[in-house]
């Protein structure tokens, strides 16, 4: 796991003299005064105690000569003198190994209960616990680590873009709906009963109207709020930096994106980032099957398309056919359990030719009934395929076929990638639109703000699924890590598309008639981007889940086990809002 880049130690000010990490840089014999929490007692018959205390910089051993009663966690002050422990005694796993304090006094400023939870780093503690205990669960130094990280790259990050000109303002919290794809969360008005405002999923809105506002170049370390079931990784509440420049390509918006990047791999880690990379978004389904591809291992997809175009085999005919080389011969079992996964990817099934392991001509597959034999042998040359291995194909729509395989990909082939390894790279050139939703009407790749490629402008209407976006992902070891775009900022265009997503020039109006008003007043041409903080600190230092670097998430099913937030709102509350609960707890509907 990287470590992080432990910072400055900050002077001691207050009842210590020095913190516990500068104690190894000190001489013997120097007088201290420490603060922190009691890691360990051990009791070494009636005069002797050693004491292990902790502040966030280390951990230092301290040995008392009288019987106190001591409890672990117990905030304390400790003074003394330093001295060089007796040789053989020595604990070379701490920087503060070859020291101890000799204590004159040990005041205990905060007496411990027992503790509800272990406190060691290399213990395992379910959610639910560590959650309502968080105040101690972040007392753990691999917390403490994160925590600081986490600040270290806000700080990088606010520094990267003040350098390059970019402006912090702070946009509303109490707002009205932003159309990034999520439910929303709401809140009652009490002037005004029965209006609600809504908590901003992003602030993209703000962040366009602060550019018709002249402001420039705008950027925020934003928390975002978005109403979603919280399975996988996720939290109803995140932070971005989130930032939109005018006058710009989205060359520019990504430079500024990308240094800001590596102000942050820097702060953490120490090193600089590797380069950012770029590839389009249809070069990332093609070759991974995945528009935001872990490429820390190998294992690419190949295009059958032409191999199998004319053959007349029925399971290998489709627009669009991949294939996949697996390094193993997968078992009959194992090839059904593929299969079946397969189709609950949404695909018609899963064609596989298996090459003996000692002899690469001789081949296996329940299609060789139908597939000539010059045609296997074309299919696993093209493929690349060696003996022992297994090659998967799936024929359908480019999307699907690729997606279906490139999801088989990561599963098979993900433990291969090395965590340490940081792969960072833009996908661009999207498509505007992701697909139709039950009405048939467009569903946007990315938010309804999104410029299209201005030389698909005609087929906005006929061929929606056609058309290319301006929009730009921005991807880290197989995470989105954001997303952003040049904007609409033409009046009579962003009405056109709000049409195409189905809403009615009545609802556009009512719901963004601010907005098409804004654009009638100079509006300048626009980009943006926004990233996920919480994501990027968990990359850097080697966390899988995003709470690790948050200080009070919630669990995954929403709830903060610590305060017991969300909690029942007495009626009497709720009248002046003009609210009233009308489904009872634990109804599903
Ligand atoms: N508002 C977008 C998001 O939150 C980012 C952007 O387009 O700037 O994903």
């Amino acid at each position: 796991m990287a470590e992080a880049n432990p910072g400055i130690t900050p002077q001691p000010m207050g009842l210590r003299s020095h913190y516990i990490g500068s104690l190894p840089e000190i001489p013997t014999g120097e007088s201290v005064a420490l603060c922190g929490w009691i890691a360990h007692v051990r009791e070494h018959g009636e005069h002797l105690v050693f004491v292990d205390l902790r502040d966030h910089t280390g951990m230092v051993q301290c040995v008392v000569a009288h019987r106190s009663q001591l409890s672990v966690e117990a905030a304390a002050r400790v003074t003394g003198v330093v001295d060089r422990r007796p040789p053989g005694t020595e604990n070379p796993n701490l920087p503060t190994g070859s020291i101890e304090i000799r204590v004159s006094t040990l005041e205990i400023l905060g007496p411990a209960a027992p503790l509800p939870l272990p406190l060691e780093d290399d213990r395992d503690v379910d959610e639910y616990t560590r959650l309502r205990w968080r105040y101690l669960d972040l007392r753990r130094p691999r917390m403490q680590r994160n925590l600081r990280a986490r600040a270290a790259v806000n700080a990088a990050l606010r520094r990267a873009m003040e350098t390059q000109g970019f402006v912090e303002v702070e946009t509303p919290l109490l707002w009205t709906p932003t159309p990034e794809g999520a439910r929303e969360f709401l809140v009652p008005s009490r002037t005004q009963p029965g209006a609600f405002y809504s908590l901003p999923q992003s602030p993209q809105i703000a962040k366009q109207l602060l550019m018709i506002a002249g402001v420039d170049r705008y950027y925020q370390i934003a928390r975002c709020l978005r109403d979603e079931d919280l399975r996988a990784d996720r939290q109803f509440e995140f932070t971005q930096l989130d930032l939109e420049a005018s006058f710009v390509t989205q060359h520019d918006v990504r430079r500024v994106v990308s240094h800001a990047i590596q102000a942050a791999v820097r702060a953490v880690r120490g090193h600089e980032a590797p380069p950012i990379g770029e590839i389009t978004w249809r070069e990332a389904m093609a070759r991974w099957g995945s528009d935001k591809p872990d490429r820390r291992f190998g294992m690419e997809l190949i295009d059958l398309s032409e191999t199998m175009r004319d053959s007349g085999v029925r399971a290998l005919s489709a627009p669009y056919v991949a294939a996949l080389v697996v390094n193993e011969p997968l078992s009959r079992s194992r090839l059904d359990e593929l299969t079946k996964r397969a189709r609950s990817l949404g695909v018609q099934g899963l064609a596989w030719f298996r090459v003996d392991s000692t002899d690469p001509l001789a081949v296996s597959s329940p299609l060789l009934r139908v597939v000539p034999g010059e045609l296997v042998a074309s299919l696993v040359a093209t493929c690349g395929a060696r003996a022992g291995q297994t090659i998967l194909a799936v024929a359908d729509t480019f999307v699907r076929a690729t997606s279906t395989l490139g999801q088989l990909r990561l599963e098979l082939g993900r433990h291969q990638a090395r965590p340490e390894e940081l792969d960072i790279f833009w996908v661009t050139d999207f498509p505007l639109f992701e697909g139709l939703d039950e009405d048939g009407n467009p569903i946007p790749a990315h938010h309804p703000f999104t410029m299209p490629h201005e030389d698909d402008l005609d087929l906005l209407e006929h061929e929606p699924l056609r058309v290319r976006s301006q929009s730009y992902d921005l991807v880290m070891n197989g995470w989105e890590l954001g997303s952003g775009s040049m904007r609409v900022h033409r009046q009579d265009l962003q009405a056109r598309i709000f049409r195409i997503l189905g809403l009615t020039p009545q609802i556009a109006a009512e719901r963004f008639g601010f907005l098409l008003d804004a654009f009638r007043y100079g509006a300048p041409p626009h980009g943006g981007f926004a990233f996920g903080i919480d994501r990027l600190v968990a990359i850097l230092l080697g966390e899988e889940a995003i709470r690790e670097t948050i200080a009070f998430p919630k669990t995954s099913s929403g709830q903060d086990p610590l305060t017991g937030a969300p909690k029942p709102v007495d009626p009497s509350v709720l009248a002046p809002l003009g609210v009233r609960v009308a489904v009872l707890r634990g109804s599903t509907s």
